[in-house]
């Protein structure tokens, strides 16, 4: 299979969804999302856009990486100044350009020190340690991108629509209902190979062809995250960036990305380690998602949660998942997903998978938005 290129064209995701256009009349919605509605409709920067514009006084190849990583931290004080004054007073876009672009950046720093993480892979919790200029680790990805398909998606939430998305080949997930367990698992390696100068082309198409942002996914965008920053070098266009991930990151990874994403599109599967061992095979699924999930609603950042519902894991998964929104990210848009079906390895052998091997049942997803109301969670613009 080669890439895949779908164009919508012209306005015509106006008529597919209308919704994309009435949900910026909800206030919540405005009020939520703010950083990325500015950025999306050109009153604001971008964040990796701020990021070139905080000056790093050494070439950070020329650092040692303990020393990196302190020049990172004092340029992200720098940053969040930076931020928080754009933020409050607003920058135009012809005032970010007057700006001075100084020869090495905070990005150029993040760039670095993501080119030698993957010399002794850390980049998520699997913590491989391999390098991945010769060996592989369970992504089983070296250091190039796969980009299996990009295009402009009328499919995702309204306030999104049309997304930018661009799908990366392999996953460091293994989901036995993976509903694109084509690029993730069966056949990770067959789009175009994909660098820095070649991502931020494709980025840039997509912004010019009218995407409100560009949605890194999957398979699972992590893994490719050292190419995903090294392109926001190249790009020039101002254009939100999404990530559209698992979040099981490691905090590193987390901190190096968090200064460059303007709206955060995470999957919160399941409320405890069991599920997601015996269905995504992972391990402390619910410590690390939490963590993540946790330093995001804390920073305030536009966040809209998706939760797949699956059948008979409303006690065990669905209900855990809400409660720990409701306490921990009253900031958060939930998306509460009905669409499951069962897909690859449980369509295969139902028998090993009785309890999700079957659609889920009205009053299953019912009860679900019957808890998130009790809840008080704000679900019904973006579900
Ligand atoms: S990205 Fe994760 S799964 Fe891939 S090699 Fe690095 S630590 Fe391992």
């Amino acid at each position: 299979m080669g890439v895949r290129v779908v164009s919508v064209e012209g306005r015509l995701w106006r008529l597919i969804r209308p919704d994309a256009i009435y949900v910026w009349r909800e206030e919540r919605v405005r009020r939520k999302l703010e950083w990325y509605y500015r950025v999306m409709n050109n009153r604001a920067p971008a964040k990796f856009m701020l990021a070139k514009k905080v000056p790093a006084e050494t070439d950070p190849r020329d650092l040692a990486t303990d020393e990196l990583w302190h020049l990172h931290s004092d340029l992200r004080r720098e940053f969040s100044t930076m931020l928080h004054s754009v933020r409050s007073n607003g920058l135009t876009l012809d005032e970010y350009h007057k700006l001075d672009t100084p020869k090495h950046s905070f990005l150029d720093v993040k760039i670095e020190i993501l080119r030698r993480t993957l010399s002794s892979c850390e980049l998520c919790e699997w913590r491989c340690r391999v390098n991945r200029d010769v060996k592989v680790g369970v992504c089983r990805l070296g250091r190039e991108s796969y980009v299996t398909t990009y295009f402009l998606h009328v499919g995702e939430e309204a306030p999104l629509v049309p997304s930018g998305t661009i799908f990366y080949g392999s996953c460091n997930f293994r989901c036995v209902f993976c509903q694109n367990y084509d690029i993730s698992q069966l056949n990770p390696f067959t789009g175009i190979k994909a660098g820095p100068k070649e991502l931020a082309t494709i980025e840039e198409y997509l912004r010019l062809e009218g995407a409100r942002n560009i949605n890194h996914v999957g398979g699972e965008p992590t893994p490719n995250v050292h190419n995903i920053v090294a392109s926001f070098k190249y790009l020039n266009v101002n254009v939100p960036q999404l990530w559209n991930s698992n979040m099981y990151m490691t905090p590193k990874t987390l901190e190096l990305l968090s200064d460059l994403i303007d709206i955060w599109l995470p999957d919160f599967k399941y409320g405890n380690d069991t599920c997601a061992l015996r269905l995504s095979a992972v391990r402390r699924y619910y410590e690390v998602i939490t963590r993540n999930l946790r330093s995001i609603c804390e920073s305030g950042d536009p966040i809209i949660i998706r939760h797949l519902v699956l059948p008979n894991h409303f006690e065990c998964c669905t209900k855990p998942v809400l409660e720990w929104i409701s306490e921990n990210c009253r900031n958060a848009l939930i998306n509460i997903m009905d669409q499951y079906r069962p897909e690859f390895w449980v369509s295969l052998n139902p028998k090993r998978y009785p309890d999700i091997a079957r659609r889920l049942r009205r009053d299953e997803i019912n009860a679900a938005y019957e808890h998130a109301d009790k809840l008080g969670l704000d679900y019904r613009e973006v579900s």
